[in-house]
């Protein structure tokens, strides 16, 4: 068998009594008493010295003589209590006097206990007991109480406590740091003031279902919110909410700061929306605001145009000035092409290599041409030389223009094609120009009916 014998109970500190007694003999016995059980002892003759011994010794118990020469017992008891270092000593008075009115005014004063004189030792004994243990027990309740608002202060998390209305009864400092509040000011304050309506009344039904049905599904509360700091501005925290089966039924919200890690969530969206090189749109945001900028043309019945462009002998510029340099041409045009799409239904982008496209929402026909000429015409302003170019001494570009009113029967492929065959064709008659066409079913049926 393991003999891990059990270790032994540690040894409590040995209890410390403090006598006040003015006659030696009593005085003395009572010592004597005290250490036969174990107590270390001080005692002193006079209310003066108890004070004084009491504020350095800090005693675990007070036995207190009431008659006293000087300060009586009252008297030191008043000060004892008044001082915070001793105020929770507790005193046990002894005395000769047994009115009521005595005893009652000690304990006004805020003596534990009262002991007639003549004393009986074994008496006095058991209440030193009592005392000692009432006040042991009551210490380590303290203790804990202490080392748990030491965890809920220290905590890095937010935590509020809140009452089934959803008034909050109490925040840690995390949560008053993380919401720009001073400590104490949200008790008292609404859910609401801190969480959309929506969500704050989705937690008053969780608390409404928790307290009328015990283990509801939904007793436990995690999701994503955005809680509105002192300043009006929204953070990001996760909030988790945990019934609190006390007296009264309450609930711990913790909130854990997400701002971070949303912010490089955000940041990693935008990264995968942009070219790296020139720092505008990609492809792949390209297609999806065409998608979006489609639906909403269906909905509105509004035209819709595109601009296929594609810079002109560009690959003798690579060959002649180095392929930086032609990064840098890229660029040069990207920002060009981007100073045109302002509005929040346009969008430049690079789709690849040399190749750019714009998308400008309701905008028609004519205004799409005009728009495809100021950019071409900017393209050639920039005055970068492209010394292979046999169209300018200068970087040009081509540009194909596409216009639709979208109907059901027409498709985005389709539409990006007929751009893509018009910048082509000005690619065949020349370079450095615009081509557009008006395309889709419901010009097609226009025309149709034009020529009939
Ligand atoms: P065209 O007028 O018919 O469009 O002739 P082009 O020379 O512009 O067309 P081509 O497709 O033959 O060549 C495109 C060149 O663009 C080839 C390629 O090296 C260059 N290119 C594509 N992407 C980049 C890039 O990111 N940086 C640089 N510097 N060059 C690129
Ligand atoms: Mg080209
Ligand atoms: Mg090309």
């Amino acid at each position: 068998m393991s003999s891990l014998a059990p270790a032994p109970a540690a040894t409590m500190r040995q209890a410390a009594i403090l006598i006040v007694d003015d006659a030696p003999a009593q005085l003395g016995a009572m010592r004597s008493m005290m250490l036969q059980q174990g107590y270390q002892t001080f005692v002193a003759n006079s209310g003066e010295r108890a004070l004084s011994i009491a504020q350095r010794a800090q005693p675990d118990l007070i036995l207190l003589d009431i008659v006293l020469p000087g300060m009586d017992g009252m008297e030191v008891c008043r000060r004892l209590k008044a001082h915070p270092s001793t105020c929770n000593i507790p005193v046990i008075f002894m005395s000769a006097r047994t009115e009521t009115d005595d005893i009652v005014a000690a304990f006004d004063i805020g003596a534990a206990d009262y002991i007639p004189k003549p004393l009986r030792l074994a008496e006095v004994c058991a209440r030193v007991r009592a005392q000692l243990q009432f006040r042991r027990t009551s210490m380590s309740q303290q203790q804990q109480a202490e080392r748990l608002r030491l965890i809920v202060d220290s905590m890095d998390e937010g935590l509020m406590v809140i009452e089934p209305s959803g008034r909050i009864q109490y925040t840690n400092p995390a949560c008053d740091r993380y919401l720009g509040y001073a400590p104490g000011e949200l008790a008292g304050a609404a859910l609401d003031a801190l969480l959309a309506p929506s969500v704050a009344q989705e937690c008053l039904d969780l608390f409404g279902q928790d307290v009328q049905g015990g283990a509801a599904p939904k007793a436990r509360g995690a999701r994503e919110v955005l809680i509105r700091q002192r300043d009006g501005n929204l953070r990001a925290m996760d909030f988790t909410l945990t019934p609190m089966h006390a007296e009264q039924p309450l609930f711990v919200a913790l909130l854990h700061d997400i701002t971070h890690h949303k912010q490089s969530e955000n940041a990693l969206q935008r990264a995968a929306m942009v070219d790296p090189l020139t720092k505008i749109a990609n492809r792949r945001h390209f297609d999806n605001f065409l998608d979006k900028e489609w639906q909403r043309a269906l909905r509105t019945s509004q035209p819709l145009s595109l601009i296929v462009l594609d810079v002109d002998h560009f690959k003798g510029y690579n060959d002649s000035l180095g392929h930086a340099a032609g990064d840098a041409c890229l660029q040069q045009v990207a920002m060009a092409l981007q100073s045109h799409a302002l509005r929040a239904t346009d969008l430049a982008a690079r789709y690849g290599g040399e190749e750019f496209v714009l998308l400008f929402g309701e905008t028609g026909f004519e205004a799409a041409c005009a728009l495809a000429e100021t950019i071409r015409a900017h393209i050639e302003s920039l005055n970068i030389p492209n010394p292979r170019s046999t169209t300018s001494p200068w970087v040009t570009a081509s540009l194909g223009v596409a216009t639709i009113v979208p109907t059901q029967i027409d498709d985005t492929k389709d539409f990006f094609v007929q751009a893509d065959r018009a910048m082509y064709a000005v690619k065949e008659t020349g370079r450095n120009g615009v081509r557009a066409v008006k395309t889709g079913a419901t010009f097609d049926a226009l025309a149709v009916a034009l020529d009939a």
